[in-house]
């Protein structure tokens, strides 16, 4: 049987035009696809007012909340009156959403109370989006006549207690979906599951971190050997670059599956960067289409496309970062340096994006997230208080308003020069890189640039590396 997974994004089911045309793919897929198993994101900006509702009320503020309850309100039913012809089946679903939202209400009220918001409220707060979306989407794909229902992933998707980074369990997780799903799929029922939402094993809601819903659509094709993965989204597909900082990027036609880890690693939004792990393990091909422009086939990730020796394929950025250096003469002696330096960091729970280590060992750099910068500096200075004291360390210290820029393209293994083109172009441009690292696979090369010179940055290295390679 052949099955597919089809997730849309925020965009591609965030009004009603949006998602008359989402349901709309799907029913074209039908005659091609046994098994079809829809994912959907909350409506684009439904999450961010959710989550921000939750915070201000955490805060003191008792009217945001409520007017973003009446905001919800308002567009949700817009939709489903643009949708739905029959005023019965619209009348039940308003009620349906209505008592989400009443649910939304009443978790800010609480919270409100408290004067904190928990990570595992959050995430009973953040997961409301796709549960009323599930709802519409399903909706509208029973008014074409297809029979679709809604799903909960928190009741397919196990995942450990780490509210708001949640991981899926497995095996849990399989279980689930050959008992749930399954029976749907044989039934000819497409099921419209709540994509970036979890549950512990005791069911407890849980979420897979934001833009998680890619990461569902990957977790759900594994869970169900499905023979494709397809994320629906509102560019063509994965770009040479964002094509907000550069607005002629091209689409990619093939990526290996370690091309796009790195790319969505290193700053490229159009995929989650764990929705990988998934279907790398099953070989589960992997593409990324355009909702809007369905016409244009998209990027199809794969374990092995062809490749051009010397070719870059993409350029990313990541912003709000920063760089933290330890350094000192006296470093080159001390043993277990940078091990300790790293687990002092990890005991902050600061995610290290980049390492560099100069080779004379003068200095360890490593660039995180600004957010964790003075934890974890404090945290270095007191594993460190003994080298400090002796001056083996003169100096923990961090740069801030930095970005890594990465070049990506398996292309540039074993092909001399990539790295020195990459510089000299951005030298011409009297751009100063800060710090350089590469990719252990050659499938990257990154550098650490001041924020300001970073969309120049971006911009040339795509006009002049990458025009040039494919030319
Ligand atoms: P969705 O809601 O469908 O998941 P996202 O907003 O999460 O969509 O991701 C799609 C967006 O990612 C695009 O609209 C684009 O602005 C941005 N983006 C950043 N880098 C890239 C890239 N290299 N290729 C394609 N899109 C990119
Ligand atoms: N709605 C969630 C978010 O905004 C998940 C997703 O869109 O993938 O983060
Ligand atoms: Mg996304």
């Amino acid at each position: 049987m052949k099955t597919v997974v089809m997730k849309f994004g925020g965009t591609s089911v965030g009004s009603a035009e949006a998602i008359e045309q989402a349901a709309s793919l799907v029913r074209k897929a039908r005659p091609d696809w046994q098994h079809i198993v829809v994912v959907v994101s909350a409506m684009r900006g439904v999450t961010d007012a959710l989550i921000r509702g939750a915070v201000t009320a955490s805060r003191g503020d008792a009217q945001t909340y409520q007017s973003l309850v009446a905001d919800l309100r308002t567009r949700h039913a817009r939709v489903v009156a643009e949708l739905l012809s029959k005023s019965a089946s619209q009348s039940a679903l308003l009620k349906v959403i209505e008592a989400y939202l009443d649910t939304f209400a009443a978790f800010c009220q609480s919270v409100h109370v408290l004067g904190e918001v928990t990570p595992r409220a959050m995430d009973a707060i953040s997961s409301l989006g796709e549960q009323i979306n599930a709802r519409i989407v399903a909706a509208q794909l029973c008014e074409l006549g297809i029979y679709a229902q809604a799903v909960d992933a928190s009741e397919l998707v196990v995942t450990d207690r780490h509210f708001q980074e949640a991981a899926p369990l497995m095996d849990l997780t399989r279980e689930r979906v050959e008992s749930k799903l399954k029976p749907m799929l044989r039934d000819r029922i497409v099921p419209v599951v709540t994509g970036f939402v979890g549950a512990t094993e005791d069911g407890v809601t849980t979420t897979l971190g934001r833009g998680g819903s890619d990461y569902s659509a990957a977790i759900l094709g594994a869970a169900l050997d499905a023979d494709e993965v397809w994320t629906w989204t509102d560019v063509d597909g994965v770009l040479t670059a964002d094509p907000r900082i550069v607005p002629n990027a091209r689409i990619i036609p093939e990526l290996s599956y370690s091309e796009i880890g790195e790319l969505a690693y290193f700053g490229a939004k159009v995929l989650h960067p764990k929705a990988i792990r998934p279907v790398v393990e099953r070989g589960i091909p992997l593409w990324v289409k355009n909702t809007f422009n369905p016409g244009c086939a998209g990027t199809r990730i794969i374990s092995e496309p062809r490749t051009t020796p010397g070719t870059i394929k993409a350029v990313t950025a990541i912003q709000g970062l920063s760089m933290v250096t330890v350094e000192g003469r006296g470093m080159m002696g001390v043993p277990g340096i940078a091990a300790r330096t790293f687990s002092a960091v990890a005991s902050q729970g600061a995610n290290v994006l980049m390492i560099s280590q100069a080779s004379s060992e003068q200095s360890i750099c490593f660039v995180i997230p600004t957010a964790g910068v003075s934890p974890v500096i404090t945290a270095l200075e007191n594993e460190m208080a003994l080298e400090l004291a002796r001056r083996d360390i003169d100096r923990v210290w961090s740069m801030d308003d930095v970005v890594i820029v990465s070049a990506v393209g398996a292309g540039m293994r074993g092909t001399p020069g990539v790295a020195a083109r990459l510089f000299s172009t951005l030298a011409a441009e009297a751009i100063n890189v800060i710090a350089i690292a590469q990719g252990s696979s050659e499938n990257s090369i990154s550098l650490v640039v001041a924020a300001d010179q970073a969309a120049q940055a971006v911009r040339q290295i795509h006009s002049e590396v990458i025009n040039y390679e494919q030319d």
